[in-house]
């Protein structure tokens, strides 16, 4: 018969021996949001070859980047027009593109789950997204503004104390206004022109967001909004790949390389840009 103390002793040997397995073993870092993903690297292009379209991500409700035409149901835009753009370059012909409604906060999830091949959505590089997803070279060069009533007491972030802002949710608008106006109030929205309407219904005094993209609204009542506050951040515009698509990081920074250089970017600024900024501007570099 095992007398009583000497379970115990072999209950605390068996302790001790788990214990220091456990200490021994190779400790697994805790997944967390902002660690990169470990990905494999795969050429993608046959796939896309094979499949014969270019599946891509694009806004469906910002004017002068992608706006779905009710009429003709075609996505207008620059950021539309540049993915057709690659899709000829891959593929040889425009068409052969399948274009997907991405809002901001859906652009990394639909890459990252194999939704689309690629995001061209107005999306800003950043450190933060590029530890999540590959981002081109840069493609346009906007700025946060604010945008309001005429007559409006704000002329800057100094003046949204109190007042109520609206932007959309995911986007580095809403992290920049948060940071640069911490006493204002937040009305975020899935998508901008959620928050235009929002702005006409008097639910927002100030409607925030890259200028490019709040001129492009302006435009459709000039006489009623005005921008204000100048460009208080930088935002640089680049393409989404998901991570480990390298051949396809690089089929696009070649192909924007060329059409920087061949007048193709500067046609589709004047297309759809400079009949708003009224500016004429050469490429980013
Ligand atoms: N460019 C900014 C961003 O990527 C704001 C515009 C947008 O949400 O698409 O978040």
């Amino acid at each position: 018969m095992i007398k009583p103390h000497s379970s115990l002793a072999a209950a605390l040997t068996a302790l001790c021996l788990a214990a220091s397995a456990a200490f021994a073993q190779t400790p697994t870092p805790a997944p967390s949001a902002s660690s990169t993903p470990s990905v494999e690297n795969k050429d993608v292009i046959p796939e896309i070859k094979t499949r014969g379209k270019l599946i891509v991500g694009c806004k469906y409700d910002v004017r002068l980047f992608g706006l779905n035409n009710p009429m003709t149901h075609r996505v207008e835009g620059f950021d539309a027009d540049l993915g057709r753009a690659m899709a000829k370059a891959l593929l040889g012909d425009e068409k052969k593109i399948e274009l997907v409604e991405t809002v901001s906060a859906n652009r990394i999830p639909f890459l990252t789950e194999n939704k689309v091949d690629i995001v061209i959505s107005t999306m800003t590089i950043t450190e933060d997204r590029k530890k999540q997803i590959d981002m081109s070279d840069v493609y346009y060069m906007a700025g946060q503004s604010l945008l309001v009533p005429k007559g409006s007491p704000i002329h800057s972030v100094k003046d949204l104390d109190g007042k109520i802002v609206t932007t959309v949710q995911g986007s580095t608008s809403e992290k920049n206004i948060q940071a640069a106006a911490p006493n204002a109030k937040f009305n975020l929205l899935k998508s901008y022109s959620e928050c235009f309407t929002a702005l006409g219904n008097k639910q927002a005094d100030a409607m925030t967001t890259d200028d490019i993209i709040l001129l492009g609204f302006k435009a459709t009542a000039p006489d009623k909004y005005e921008l204000v506050g100048g460009q208080f951040t930088q935002e640089p515009y680049g393409i989404g790949v998901r991570k480990g698509h390298e051949d396809l990081l690089k089929f696009v920074n070649d192909e924007l390389a060329k059409m920087k250089a061949d007048g193709r970017w500067k046609a589709l600024y004047d297309k759809h840009l400079k009949p708003v900024s009224g500016q004429s501007i050469e490429p980013p570099q």
